[in-house]
């Protein structure tokens, strides 16, 4: 009855099953756990009729044009005209990050601060992008002091309250995606397209998967479906030869048997205030110094709603993960000894001809949306059409 079921309704397996559908002809089952479609891309209107993230801020961006193009075939955009800005609060003062030359020139006198600019410019380039990690072992003592300022004021909270650990243990690609900037550029991204879907994520969703060979069963555990025996996978009770494409955690389809792979969770805190500012205009205020959560997102500034009345804002606290009832697992935990364990699934998963592992969890990696979608792609364009 299905030539592909995708197991999962985030950007990774929407992207997929649309694709199967439309260009390869194939009968998908899009199979969700979640009673929504959209993963942790979902917003929906509070209350108060405030358009919120309920998994996080998700701001679109990318270089990639063929991604920005295929996506802009199921919504238009709001799209920032100065890209996403974020500041830090770092003791009560808001100060641009990453770190850029304007921030340099917040928290030093003017004749430092063109002193070290004109080092740094010298040292990597004007423009260039340094990860902090590589700052902090320049052998310059002036470089190594705004390093140390960057690491103590910018990184080393923030990265104890999301991660547990310090910036040293963690992957220096995780604290490379905020990287000093050796520029006056107060975007976070640097990508050329930044913004959100004009009407909201989840109705590029339902766009997406509003195709006539599209099944979608939101609330249904794959697992309910599925059985994964060795050499063969059964749908329903009967032997499943088409493809299987599975986006959720890989430990838990195979029921932990070698351990849990670690993750990082969050839990959301929203509050709506009946005042028309929090943030003094600012989506996203990171507390880098202080505070147990990591930050604050205004959303009528995230999603161009200032005429809304009242704000509505979350504050997001970090925790590992434990695999309990109603927690969700948000982000690998990339070192050596789980990316070990999670090849042990991996080749559990190999069993299956049939079986495709694709998205931040199955794949237990780091993807942005844009990246997501594009591996999504290609993985559609490989497999053959009916
Ligand atoms: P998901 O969105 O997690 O979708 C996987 C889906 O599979 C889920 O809906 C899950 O319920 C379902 N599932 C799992 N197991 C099963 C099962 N057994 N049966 C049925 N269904 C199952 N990226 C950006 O580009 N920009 C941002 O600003 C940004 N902000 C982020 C903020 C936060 C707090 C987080 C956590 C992530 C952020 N990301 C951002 C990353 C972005 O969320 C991911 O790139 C994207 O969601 C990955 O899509 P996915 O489909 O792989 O995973
Ligand atoms: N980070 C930090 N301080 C900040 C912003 C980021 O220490 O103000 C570190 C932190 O370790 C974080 C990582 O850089 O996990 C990557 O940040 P990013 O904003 O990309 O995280 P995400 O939005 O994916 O949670």
């Amino acid at each position: 009855m299905y030539d592909s079921i995708v197991i999962g309704a985030g950007i990774a397996g929407s992207t997929v099953a649309r694709q199967l559908a439309e260009k390869k002809g194939h009968k998908v089952l899009v199979v969700e756990k979640r009673d929504h479609i959209g993963g942790n891309c979902y917003d929906r209107p509070d209350a108060y009729g405030i358009l919120v993230h309920e998994y996080g801020p998700h701001i679109f961006h990318t270089n990639m044009e063929d991604v920005f193009a295929y996506l802009s075939g199921f919504t238009e955009w709001i799209l920032y005209e100065n890209g996403h800005q974020v500041v830090a609060n770092v003791d009560g003062r808001l100060i641009p990050v990453p770190f850029n030359l304007n921030t340099l020139h917040m928290i030093y006198d003017k004749e430092t601060a063109d002193v070290l600019e004109k080092k740094l410019k010298d040292t990597y380039g004007e423009g260039s992008r340094v990860p902090i990690m590589k700052l902090r072992e320049d052998p310059d003592e002036q470089i190594q002091a705004i390093a140390q300022y960057v690491y103590e004021n910018v990184f080393l909270k923030y990265t104890m309250k999301q991660w547990g650990q310090t910036p040293e243990e963690i992957s220096p690609e995780v604290t490379g995606r905020v990287p000093v900037l050796i520029s006056y550029d107060n975007r976070y991204f640097q990508d050329k397209y930044q913004g959100v879907p004009k009407h909201g994520f989840l109705a590029m969703f339902h766009r997406m998967l509003d195709h006539e060979n599209i099944t979608v069963r939101t609330g249904t555990d794959a697992k309910e479906l599925l059985e994964f025996r060795e050499q063969e996978i059964c749908f329903e009770g009967q032997p499943f030869k088409g493809n299987v494409i599975f986006t959720g955690a890989l430990d838990e389809l195979y029921d932990c048997k070698y351990g849990r792979l670690p993750y990082r969770s969050l839990e959301f805190a929203f509050e709506h205030l009946e005042q028309e500012d929090f943030q003094d205009g600012h989506s996203v205020v990171n507390y880098t110094v202080s505070e147990d959560f990591t930050r604050i997102t205004e959303f009528k500034y995230l999603t161009r709603q200032e005429d809304a009345n009242g704000t509505t804002i979350v504050r997001e606290y970090p925790f590992a993960y434990t695999g309990a009832e109603g927690e969700i697992p948000y982000y690998a935990i990339m070192n050596p000894e789980n990316e070990a364990l999670y090849r042990k699934y991996e080749k559990l998963a190999q069993q299956h001809a049939n079986l495709y592992l694709l998205g931040r969890l199955a794949e237990y990696k780091y993807y942005n949306i844009d990246a997501m979608t594009k591996k999504a792609l290609e993985l559609a364009d490989s497999l053959p059409g009916c």
